[in-house]
């Protein structure tokens, strides 16, 4: 055979039969919906608004094994876009994720809805003080600035391998990390101020000498609500000492709780919240678990056994990459949930046991009746309470949820198939016995009473 004669069946050994397992439903051949399509163009212009099938598909992987097809993708050229996009999302109830460079490998730069780009138009650096401090746009890879902060003998903190297509936002974001980091060279120490968008819209920018005055005007309830969950912390010895612990260790998971003993006013502790701040925290209540409204419990020996009441979601149908938009039409019902935990087991070894913790026979009464969504005014917004021998531990609304019904829902059937009769126990009210001071257990006697506006309530009474 002539030398470089192709052969493509050599290529592509295998015939192809039919669409590939991850084609796209027809259903969304035409791309983004006529209605958001609109509403976004009209906010932003059609030029930021990519909306044709392909962009969708083309941001719907990353570098890591996940794929979610986003509705739409926004394509911000400054900090007025990200808080027009975020201002609507929050009025129409959708979801946004921000993509910098897409180099996260557990799926935290996708998403079913609105997919900001945030890298495009968010490159630069400005050197200030002789290369002791940088500007740096948050679309600027580390590996650019870092040739830029070389002139000065300067080097960023975070080193990941990715770093020559990571950008700073990214790392920001993900508390990335490196091989030389550890804990004194990482984003949490390396970041002096940055500017933020909250979901509402407000712009934060932490290095302005009226930042705390501005947050007080614009988001009264956050500007007093850090301060006071630092001062539950502070109250807490044993609680300090162990969020101390956590980052003297390289810890690149989670919030940075320590963002509130080293704050010491609103913006201060936001800075630090910012490092790390995506992510979902789920965990499994074994099937084993699960029991009726009105039980007997035996409590764990040696235990530290919690209450936490919850708004328990119900799926009716079968979804897999559900839209936050479609989501409720997969919900048959809602009812409630005590989310029983026993802390010690929970808290133990070296990564946490939360499934474990929460497992034990009796640790998840629902009930007593599984209400229609329809049933409800507005079903994101619903009264939780809870209370151990008649004294209140819990009152909150389901709207105060981090992640709504539509957003976990979205969340989990983009990893795993979810399928009619699956519970989703969702997030719990202020109030549990972890986090009192002192805190407090449940002990033999007691009489647990959890309810829901609308819906009715458990009875749970413990034995030892
Ligand atoms: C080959 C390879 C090597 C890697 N090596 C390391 C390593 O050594 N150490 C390590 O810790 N990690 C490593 N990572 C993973 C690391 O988390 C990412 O490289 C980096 O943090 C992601 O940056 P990114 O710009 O790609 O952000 P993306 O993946 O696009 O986004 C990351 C997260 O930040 C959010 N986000 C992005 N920009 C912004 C912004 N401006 N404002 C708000 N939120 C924003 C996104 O929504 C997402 O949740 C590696 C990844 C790869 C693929």
């Amino acid at each position: 055979m002539p030398l470089l004669d192709p052969e493509p069946g050599k290529l592509r050994p295998r015939r192809t039969e039919g669409p590939a397992a991850d084609r796209v439903p027809d259903e969304r051949a035409s791309g983004t919906p006529d209605t958001l399509r609109a509403d976004l163009v009209r906010l932003l212009g059609a030029d930021k608004v990519l909306h044709a099938l392909s962009d969708l598909v083309k941001y719907a992987s990353d570098a890591s094994p996940y794929r979610f097809v986003p509705q739409v993708v926004v394509i911000a050229e400054d900090v007025d876009d990200v808080a027009a996009v975020l201002r609507y999302a929050r009025e129409h109830r959708r979801a946004v994720v921000f993509r910098a460079a897409g180099t996260s490998l557990n799926g935290q730069a996708q998403g079913t809805d609105i997919l900001v780009d945030v890298r495009r138009h968010w490159t630069g650096l400005d050197v200030l003080d002789g290369g002791r401090r940088a500007r740096i746009g948050p679309g600027t890879t580390v590996g650019r600035a870092n040739i830029a902060l070389s002139r000065y003998g300067r080097l960023m903190g975070p080193d990941p391998a990715s770093s020559s297509a990571c950008t700073v936002g990214g790392v920001v974001a993900n508390n990335a990390s490196g091989m030389t980091a550890g804990v004194t060279r990482n984003s949490y120490r390396l970041l002096s101020s940055l500017t933020l968008v909250l979901p509402s819209g407000t712009v934060v920018d932490t290095a302005a000498p009226d930042a705390d005055e501005r947050l007080r005007k614009a988001e009264p309830e956050l500007a007093a609500g850090l301060p006071a969950l630092k001062a539950e912390i502070e109250a807490d010895p044993a609680l300090v000492a162990r969020i101390r612990a956590k980052y003297e260790l390289k810890n690149t998971n989670g919030y940075r709780l320590d963002a509130f003993l080293d704050g010491s006013t609103p913006v201060e502790i936001l800075r630090g919240l910012m490092v790390g701040s995506q992510g979902t925290l789920v965990f499994t209540k074994f099937v084993t678990a699960l029991t009726g409204p009105v039980t007997e419990v035996t409590l764990p020996p040696g235990g530290h056994t919690d209450w936490e009441v919850e708004l328990v979601v119900v799926l009716g149908k079968e979804g897999r990459h559900v839209s936050e938009a479609d989501a409720w039409s997969h919900v048959a019902g809602l009812t409630v949930g005590q989310d029983i935990s026993e802390r010690v087991l929970q808290m133990d070894g070296p990564a946490p046991q939360f499934s474990l913790g929460k497992s034990y026979p009796g640790f998840a009464p629902t009930g007593p009746w599984l209400v229609t969504p329809d049933e409800f005014d507005d079903p994101d917004d619903l009264e939780l309470t809870c209370a151990v021998n008649g004294e209140e531990m819990q009152r909150g609304r389901s709207r105060q949820l981090v992640f709504s019904v539509p957003a976990l829902i979205a969340r989990l059937s983009g990893v795993l198939p979810l399928f009619p009769g699956d519970l989703i126990f969702t997030g719990t009210p202020a109030g549990v016995g972890l986090g009192r001071t002192p805190q407090r257990w449940l002990t033999a006697g007691d009489e647990l009473v959890s309810s829901i506006e609308g819906i009715g309530e458990l009875r749970q009474r413990f034995s030892g």
